[in-house]
This record gives C-alpha cells, structure tokens and sequence, in this order.
C-alpha cells in the first residue's frame, strides 16, 4: 500500500515547523538545542505552528 504523497508533505511540513529560531541571529536550531549554534545565545524562540495551520 503505497503512501500517498499528501501524508508524506504533511509530515514533511509538520517536521519543517519543529525548529528553534535564535532571537538574536535569527538562525536555526535543532529542537533539542538550548542555545544557538551559531551566536551561543540562549534566547531560542519555539517555532512550533499549530498543527491544522494549513494554507
Ligand atoms: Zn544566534
């Protein structure tokens, strides 16, 4: 049973969201991150849409 292409984008999209975004430098981070990898901040915005935010 082949997995249709709109789950696959769904998840895809879901994951894009899963990021942390420095407050200084703008940069991303992993989810896991604490500080930023680039400044060494450790002002890590969540970037965590809520899911349904579709377009
Ligand atoms: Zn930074």
């Amino acid at each position: 049973m082949p997995i249709t292409d709109a789950m696959k984008k769904q998840i895809a999209q879901r994951r894009r969201l899963f990021l942390k975004i420095c407050m200084s430098c703008g940069a991303r981070n992993s989810i896991n991150a604490d500080r930023c990898r680039k400044c060494r901040s450790s002002d890590l915005r969540l970037k965590n849409r809520a899911l349904g935010a579709k377009k």
